[in-house]
């Protein structure tokens, strides 16, 4: 069975043993030109002189064995558009307190610097483990002002288990170590993709098209080609970092390429 109840921030299952928040931690404006084409031109459609507004969007997991698990920051003090999350967690009635477990996807400000607020707290008191993908380990010790955050670092390889019904699944071409997290609750599977999408209203129908800041243009267009035939072929739930509200949705296949139809209330 699917999804059957959505309302504002939060699904789950028919069973209701398990939930997942999608919680938004703001929103960056962004230069149109990073979105690039195949040949690493910007691309025309998503006009030269203008912006985009990326969604930041972090996740929320509760259940057998993953009660406790956020799948990334966001960006606290980072950028004045970003670090809600404290207030979104309140919002959703979730205690930052009661988080154990931070799963990062990558290392880029927009999802790590929540790890403290934008007036310096600990957002998470009660932090044991922060997952990352080994590769990603070295990006993170050169965030000096987090240097009290790494007792914490678990690495993790593609495949790992991370928690109950929760693995992690190599995507590279974003950043180094670029980890998606596979959640399958018996009724519904979930990749937490992090960056695989920035622009949803044009890559999902040209996933060819790249953003500036992949480190490796190719493999993150592999990548994103992978992660669409997949999910739309499984029916699998996408929570993606920067998919618009609610930042999860269901990939269909549309022609020769994708669509998105997100999570409806
Ligand atoms: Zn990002």
């Amino acid at each position: 069975m699917i999804v059957t109840s959505y309302s504002r921030n939060v699904l789950s299952g028919t069973s209701r043993a398990w939930r997942v928040w999608s919680l938004s931690d703001g929103y960056l404006e962004m230069p149109a030109s990073l979105l690039r084409d195949s040949q690493d031109s910007p691309v025309q459609q998503a006009g030269r002189a203008g912006t985009l507004r990326l969604s930041v969007n972090c996740f929320a997991l509760a259940g057998p064995g993953v009660d406790g698990v956020l799948i990334d920051s966001g960006g606290g003090g980072w950028h004045p558009t970003v670090g809600r999350l404290e207030q979104t967690m309140a919002d959703a009635g979730i205690d930052p307190a009661s988080i154990t477990v931070l799963a990062l996807t990558h290392t880029h400000q927009d999802h790590l610097h929540g790890l403290l607020t934008a007036d310096g707290r600990v957002l998470f008191p009660n932090l044991q483990t922060i997952v990352i993908s080994e590769a990603a380990v070295e990006s993170f010790f050169a965030e000096t002002h987090l240097a009290r955050f790494r007792p914490l670092l678990k690495s993790i390889r593609d495949g790992d288990r991370v928690a109950e019904r929760l693995r992690a699944v190599a995507l590279p071409g974003h950043a180094p170590g670029h980890t998606g997290y596979a959640f399958d609750t018996n009724e519904d599977r979930f990749l937490f993709m992090g960056d695989v999408i920035h622009v949803p209203a044009l890559q999902f129908e040209n996933p060819e098209f790249s953003w500036g800041y992949d480190d490796d243009q190719p493999a993150a267009r592999a990548t994103r080609q992978r992660v669409l035939h997949e999910a739309a072929g499984a029916g699998t739930w996408i929570a993606g970092a920067h998919l618009g509200w609610p930042g999860i949705g269901r990939v269909v296949r549309r022609g020769g390429a994708y669509g998105y139809e997100p999570a409806a209330g």
